[in-house]
């Protein structure tokens, strides 16, 4: 289907959306609820132009009404994923039998898309428990494919190391600023990494291109050091697909039957095609807790030129930010992962950490707190003049002991690290 026109693949998502639409009356609570409440007649919704009429979803109305979100009773449920709730609580999604299903289904069309075949051994360098979707994805999306999983699991860099260098893999799954770590340790101990048969890696948590579908700074560190080729996906717990990018390093190609996607302005109504907005999701073919227009707070960009690698399905490239994490400053907008690449660009620094304040005349302030082999005042201001020249904002920069910044980073309560710091009032 993904080599088919996109104006046949939109007919079949049109097709596919009028099946969850039935599917989302006749079993959601919340759905039936909201379409009564807007006198939403679903024979209406034919297209995805349709969608503009029926209101979106938001991750507070997830949390508030959580349970009215499951279509199914608990005897159906075989797997309770939750989100990463860095911030408020987490929202529980149970995932059935054919939840999982689908699942598994489309990790296995990521990893055909950067190349695994059957019989290739991959090591997974993220966490499978803790309720996280992803890593449990990935193991049923590379077994269902036929390939073989080396669950490391994430951190341990010596661990990994001895893992690689027994069982060979040809690619990693891995957080890309924990791929830099595997390179500082296998130069410590004198580990011929470049020569240790991995190829590529999927990468996950970090961006690796910029807004221009340019290599990031973090990406070109690595790839300087380990001529990686380095795959960017894009998923959540919420969609329940991924977007994953092809040697074409184009953005995430969109898995046609799985996810409707929209690119909503703060009005929400549409932005033209290439330029940014949130992205707003509808699932296709989910049991447990289907979402129709939900929206997500990432920003992103949807790029519908034909891709080389021949798939005619569109592109999402790099989340550039979270919705509500834009920083004001002085005319200027910008989102924390332009600002942690930048840092990325320091290899002295070890830890830092992004905080954004409100100060009294109504602007946004930025400090980041970092713990580096070098701390001079020069290299302090140098780093401040970084990000004056490619950023437009004069952040400050303070320096920190190493602890006390992974202290705030490795939070037991956080499965991800924290690494931005929002004590904004809203
Ligand atoms: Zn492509």
């Amino acid at each position: 289907m993904e080599r088919q026109s996109s104006q046949e693949i939109k007919a079949y998502q049109e097709e596919l959306l009028r099946r969850q639409l039935r599917y989302l009356q006749e079993h959601s609570p919340y759905y039936r609820r909201l379409f009564e409440e807007h006198a939403i007649e679903i024979v209406e919704i034919q297209t995805m132009e349709d969608l503009l009429l029926i209101p979106t979803t938001s991750k507070d109305d997830i949390q508030t009404y959580n349970a009215d979100f499951f279509c199914v009773g608990r005897d159906k449920i075989v797997d309770y994923c939750s989100t990463s709730g860095t911030l408020g609580k987490p929202v529980t999604f149970g995932l059935t039998d054919i939840d999982l299903e689908r699942l598994a289904y489309n990790e296995m069309r990521s990893f055909q898309t950067i190349g695994v075949q059957p019989g290739d051994v991959v090591q997974l360098m993220t966490t499978m428990d803790r309720r996280f979707m992803a890593g449990l994805a990935y193991f049923l999306g590379l077994r269902k494919l036929g390939a073989g999983v080396l669950r490391v699991g994430s951190g341990i860099p010596q661990l990994q190391w001895d893992v690689i260098l027994e069982q060979k893999p040809r690619f990693l799954i891995a957080v890309p600023s924990f791929l830099l770590k595997m390179i500082e340790y296998a130069e410590q101990q004198g580990i011929d990494y470049r020569n240790a048969g991995v190829e590529a890696a999927l990468c996950i948590g970090e961006s690796l291109r910029d807004a221009d579908l340019q290599d990031s700074l973090l990406a070109q560190r690595i790839r300087e050091k380990w001529p990686l080729k380095l795959y960017s996906t894009y998923a959540s717990t919420e969609m329940g697909a991924a977007f994953t990018e092809c040697e074409a390093f184009q953005g995430g190609h969109l898995h046609e039957d799985l996810i409707i996607t929209e690119v909503l302005d703060d009005q929400e109504q549409p932005v033209p095609d290439g330029e940014s907005g949130e992205l707003v999701i509808t699932t296709l073919g989910v049991q447990g807790v289907p979402l129709l227009r939900f929206k997500t707070g990432d920003i992103v960009r949807r790029h519908i030129e034909s891709c080389s690698c021949g798939r005619n399905t569109y592109r999402i490239g790099p989340v550039e930010g979270r919705k509500q994490h834009m920083v004001k400053y002085k005319g200027t907008t910008l989102y924390p992962p332009a600002m942690h690449d930048l840092l990325a660009g320091f290899p002295e620094i070890e830890h830092h950490v992004i905080e954004i304040t409100h100060n009294d005349i109504g602007t946004d302030e930025i400090v980041i707190y970092i713990s580096s082999r070098q701390d001079s005042d020069e290299y302090l201001s140098q780093i401040k003049d970084h990000f004056r020249a490619k950023l437009r904002v004069a952040p400050r920069v303070e320096k920190r002991s190493s602890e006390e910044l992974q202290r705030i980073i490795f939070n037991p309560l956080s499965r991800k690290p924290i690494t931005f710091v929002d004590k904004r009032n809203r």
